[in-house]
């Protein structure tokens, strides 16, 4: 059970309040942290194929959790999100690479 900093807010709210553009192709993504505590640059857009759901949400970042190793406990109709990083048409000057 998490204990969310914002009570009011949903995590679209969530994802709304950290939205930046990216600074390759100036699409609106988010920052977010991966269970292997990396932080990385998501699309705002839910992806039907996306790895990632967003698990929790704190004052400070956005907590994503792995379909693949969560598939047990996520809904099947929670959104999924997936990487920047897949969708970027600048990707190749992302000097970290998504794996
Ligand atoms: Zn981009």
């Amino acid at each position: 059970m998490h204990a969310h900093a914002f009570e009011a807010l949903t995590a679209a709210d969530a994802i709304a309040a950290r939205t930046v553009r990216c600074t390759s192709c100036n699409a609106p993504i988010f920052f977010a942290r991966t269970p292997g505590n990396r932080t990385i640059p998501m699309d705002i857009a839910p992806q039907p194929q996306g790895r990632y759901y967003i698990a929790y949400w704190t004052r400070s970042h956005i907590g994503l959790g792995n379909i693949a190793t969560d598939q047990a406990t996520v809904d099947a109709d929670e959104p999924r999100f997936d990487t920047h990083f897949v969708s970027c048409p600048h990707a190749s000057t992302h000097r970290r690479r998504d794996k």
